[in-house]
């Protein structure tokens, strides 16, 4: 039996820059590829089809959802 605390399972970050992905508790100021401070999305897999953990793909593909001004 587990219980669903939350504090074990980590979101998954992508940087916007290079795409490199890394499971943090929270996003990085300074990307460990880039070393430049990148933005982060949030490419945890929130479904049950991969069980709640790992990287949602529909996520990490989209990178260029966002416009820049
Ligand atoms: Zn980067």
């Amino acid at each position: 039996m587990e219980n669903h605390t939350g504090s074990e399972a980590q979101p998954y970050w992508k940087c916007k820059g290079c795409g490199y992905t890394l499971k943090l508790s929270a996003p990085p100021d300074i990307c460990p590829s880039c070393r430049e401070k990148c933005e982060f999305a949030d490419v945890t897999c929130y479904t049950p089809e991969c069980g709640f953990k790992g990287i949602d793909h529909r996520l990490a593909g989209q990178q260029e959802d966002i416009r820049k001004q």
